[in-house]
């Protein structure tokens, strides 16, 4: 199954269920350029046609799948899943066309592979980011190392203790 929707500014959305994966490309022609963003997610095969919603910050694909509801929020710079979709009937549908799956997303297929493990990265980098952060903020605080030989210094020292290494502070 693969359906398109014309999403205006955004660009022309394609969506398809390939296995368990759903897929959605989202491409913009600018004069002289060629924008295109795919993202691939895990959702299970789809049961039944999926929705087009559109909020005011973006659009909400929501996918009923043999696995679960899915909720796939659709803005000019990202594509990502939701956990809870807001009140979607409030919002004004938008409807799908039924294309051929295999020309829409055929060009794009040597990527696709890579799209989940990407993303996986990246939010694997930012919890640790995250975590390097409160360490960083917690030993600025009480505790000092020596930038010569990394040994740990006592609140006050001006030398290290270890090198003798003069300590800024
Ligand atoms: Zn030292």
């Amino acid at each position: 199954m693969a359906y398109s929707a014309n999403l205006g500014s955004y660009g022309q959305l394609a969506i398809a269920n390939r296995e368990e994966q759903t897929q959605i490309n989202l491409s913009m022609s600018i004069p002289g350029q060629q924008q295109s963003q795919s993202s691939s997610f895990s959702t299970g095969k789809w049961l039944s046609k999926p929705k087009l919603f559109q909020l005011k910050q973006g659009f909400v694909l929501a996918i009923n799948t043999t696995q679960n509801s899915h909720y796939i929020l659709i803005q000019q710079n990202s594509i990502s899943t939701i956990e809870s979709p807001p009140e979607l009937n409030r919002y004004p549908q938008i409807d799908l066309t039924a294309i051929a799956q295999e020309s829409n997303f055929a060009p794009m297929q040597p990527m696709q592979p890579m799209q989940p493990l990407r993303m996986g990265n990246m939010s694997m980098q930012m919890g640790n980011m995250s975590m390097s952060l409160n360490n960083q903020s917690k030993t600025s605080i009480s505790k000092q190392f020596c930038s010569q030989c990394g040994k740990e210094a006592q609140l006050g020292d001006r030398f290290c203790r270890s090198c003798g290494h003069e300590l800024n502070n």
